[in-house]
């Protein structure tokens, strides 16, 4: 028999880098059946703690140059200077097909690109951190990020969350549990609409 299954929904994260995304997301997708990570791409280097093909698809300058060019993005971005991101229409396809829900960690533009793209399909948060200060004091406790690079994400910072008003959602970060709290009953409302 052939199973008509509905295609997946998504639900978008952004937020200025160190706003706690990626802890969201990865809680998220270990509370809440039925969630798959759209792994991005991206021509930065891997972390010392991320793999390829789970965390992102790590690619060349080149090879995301001819990604851009074959037309496979859906969206991408030079998030910050000379290193690129972007969603592969690929995986987010094979992901909705098999009826399961997308679940994506995006910049603000390209967030509100793939909110666009899908309207009603889509529900896009924003990751509101307490404070630029705090914002600073979690990317340096990351220590995955060179000083200059945290000041070069911060320095970002401030012109990203004035984006926080055309999103579906503002989720304020504060305290871990309660965000994370928040954010599963957010998602679960969604979902069952
Ligand atoms: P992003 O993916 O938005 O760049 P991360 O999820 O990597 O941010 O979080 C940045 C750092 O802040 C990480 O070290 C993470 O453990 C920490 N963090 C996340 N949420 C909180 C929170 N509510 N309070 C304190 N630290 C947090
Ligand atoms: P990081 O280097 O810290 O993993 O990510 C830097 C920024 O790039 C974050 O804001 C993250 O959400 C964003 N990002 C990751 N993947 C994509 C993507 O596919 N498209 C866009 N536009 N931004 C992305």
């Amino acid at each position: 028999m052939i199973q008509n299954k509905q295609k997946g929904k998504l639900i978008i994260f952004s937020a200025p880098s160190g706003a706690g995304k990626t802890t969201l997301v990865k809680h998220l997708l270990q509370q809440i059946p039925g969630l798959e990570f759209s792994i991005s791409a991206t021509s930065r280097k891997p972390r010392h703690n991320e793999t390829n093909a789970k965390d992102y698809h790590f690619l060349s300058e080149d090879e995301f140059q001819k990604k851009i060019e074959n037309n496979e993005f859906l969206e991408w971005e030079e998030v910050y200077k000379g290193i690129k991101y972007g969603t592969l229409k690929s995986d987010v396809e094979r992901i909705r097909k098999t009826g399961k829900n997308v679940i994506f960690d995006v910049d603000v533009v390209g967030g509100l690109n793939i909110k666009n793209y899908f309207g009603n399909e889509a529900l896009a948060i924003f990751v509101q951190p307490p404070s630029v200060e705090e914002l600073r004091k979690r990317l340096k406790g990351r220590s995955t990020e060179t000083d200059e690079v945290v000041e070069m994400r911060i320095a970002k910072a401030e012109h990203e969350l004035s984006f926080a008003n055309r999103f579906d959602v503002i989720l304020v970060n504060n305290k871990l549990e309660k965000a994370i709290a928040e954010a599963e009953k957010i998602i679960k409302e969604f979902l069952e609409k």
